[in-house]
């Protein structure tokens, strides 16, 4: 891409209502755009961070055993009154009336749509087990809507539902998607903390939330230091074996948020093992057996030949809220600091005299080498200040610069900047591109 044709537009200052850096910075590199409170447009850079997470996403939901559906953003209220939460939801549901008076809603979640669909089709414990995952625009009507797209009205949720003849085989999906959210904030370069959590609306009795740790966050966690210093378990477990063990050498490990925290199995952790902060909810998991299923009718016939309500559960990530935690989790005083699984761009190539004929030919071998080896360049190709593209190019958060000036030119060397470490290097052409590709 080529500045001079995009559309990135940055901000000297952010506004003065966004009160938290992420949410600062999303506004100044151009990310998103207000539109109402909590309803934010999607900017060319931030759309593709948002779709490069909805991908890390997709790809470990696939690998655990899930099955990609899409569920509409408009649902009927009376799939809600079958299930009993048309009016217990409250506030936060956005209730709309169509043409015809019939009452429909802006999913807050999917619950009862994902269950009619089951079961529509599904009648024996023999096409079970079944994980069925959408990533889809959601809509609360937060009383706060605040920090940007981190407490959003509309947002965007990557949401889970498992459907399991018995209790042992929804605990087997629910190990799953334990495990499989580990890998995926690893992959977004975040350290999660699963902690045992509260079901909230959605009942049931096992959950957990997943929470990375912000001075900025709306949640307190009180957690064991080995369970916040153990890493994800990585894509090759046996999807299909007993993930018990894995599971519980995290669980036993104390951590929970403020609702469920005890104090006095806190304080019996030795102290250098006592960890008590701040945190972001990035994804939050239940089982609850049959409390959709059983009001809903979504029965399967079991082997004995009885016929039994499924056993549920579901997994819930905030692929939008991520976008803001991630920065929150990463950046400097120059701005974003992306991991390279989610930058937008790989590398920039940095033009700093655009018209002079020795740079603009060093820029556009860098610019093809580094398209063609499937880095998805940024050209900073505009008659600008050096000062100006190289403040640009840290707030938005690039990994690689690849910085040509004409000094360098006529020595035959470029400058390669790291954005995460600050660390820059002289070196010819087809050592920089090496190092980046
Ligand atoms: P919170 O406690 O932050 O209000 P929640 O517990 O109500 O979140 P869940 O019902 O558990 O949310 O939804 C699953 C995930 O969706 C959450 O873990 C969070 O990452 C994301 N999420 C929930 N509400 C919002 C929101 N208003 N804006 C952005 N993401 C959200
Ligand atoms: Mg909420
Ligand atoms: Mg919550
Ligand atoms: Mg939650």
């Amino acid at each position: 891409m080529r500045l001079s044709r995009y559309f990135m537009p940055t901000l000297r200052e952010a506004p003065a209502d966004a009160q938290i850096v992420s949410h600062q910075l999303m506004l100044r590199a151009g990310l998103i755009r207000q539109e109402a409170a909590g309803i934010y447009a999607w900017l060319p850079l931030g759309l593709k961070v948002l779709k490069k997470i909805e991908e890390i996403v997709r790809q470990e939901m696939n690998r655990a055993g899930a099955v990609e559906i899409l569920m509409p953003t408009l649902q009927l209220a009376d799939l809600w009154r079958e299930s009993g939460r048309y009016e217990d939801y409250g506030e936060e549901m956005l209730r709309i009336k169509d043409r015809h008076e019939r009452d429909l809603l802006y999913g807050p979640t999917a619950e009862e749509v994902v269950t009619d669909i089951f079961r529509s089709y599904v009648k024996s414990y023999k096409d079970l087990p079944k994980n069925l995952y959408n990533i889809q625009w959601k809509f609360r009507d937060e009383r706060r809507p605040r920090f940007g797209v981190m407490r959003g009205r509309e947002f965007l949720m990557k949401d889970a539902y498992s459907f399991d003849i018995d209790e042992a085989a929804a605990r087997r999906a629910y190990n799953r998607m334990f495990l499989a959210y580990l890998n995926v904030y690893s992959r977004l370069g975040l350290k999660a903390i699963p902690v045992r959590a509260d079901t909230g609306p959605i009942g049931g009795d096992l959950s957990h939330e997943f929470i990375i740790l912000a001075e900025t966050g709306e949640s307190q966690v009180f957690a064991h230091r080995d369970l916040v210093e153990m890493g994800a378990p990585g894509p090759d477990i046996d999807w299909d074996g007993d993930l018990q063990p894995l599971v519980e050498q995290r669980t036993r490990l104390y951590a929970a948020s403020d609702e469920m925290h005890d104090e006095a199995t806190y304080a019996a952790l030795p102290e250098d093992k006592q960890m008590t902060a701040r945190g972001i909810e990035v994804g939050h998991i239940f089982y609850f057996g049959t409390k959709y299923s059983a009001p809903m009718k979504a029965n399967v016939t079991g082997p004995d030949g009885k016929d039994t309500p499924v056993q549920m559960g579901s997994y819930g990530v905030g692929v939008s809220r991520l976008v803001g935690a991630i920065i929150e989790a990463s950046h400097d005083d120059g701005g974003i600091i992306w991991p390279d699984s989610v930058a937008p761009f790989g590398a920039a190539v940095l033009n700093l005299r655009a018209g002079d004929a020795g740079c603009d030919a060093v820029c556009e071998q860098a610019y093809k080498a580094l398209s063609d080896a499937g880095i998805d360049p940024l050209y900073d190709d505009r008659d600008d200040r050096p000062g100006a593209k190289f403040a640009a190019t840290d707030l938005v958060g690039i990994p690689w610069q690849l910085i040509v000036g004409p000094k360098g030119v006529a020595d035959g060397v470029v400058e390669l900047k790291r954005r995460s470490t600050g660390e820059r290097q002289t070196l010819p052409l087809e050592a920089a591109l090496k190092a980046i590709i």
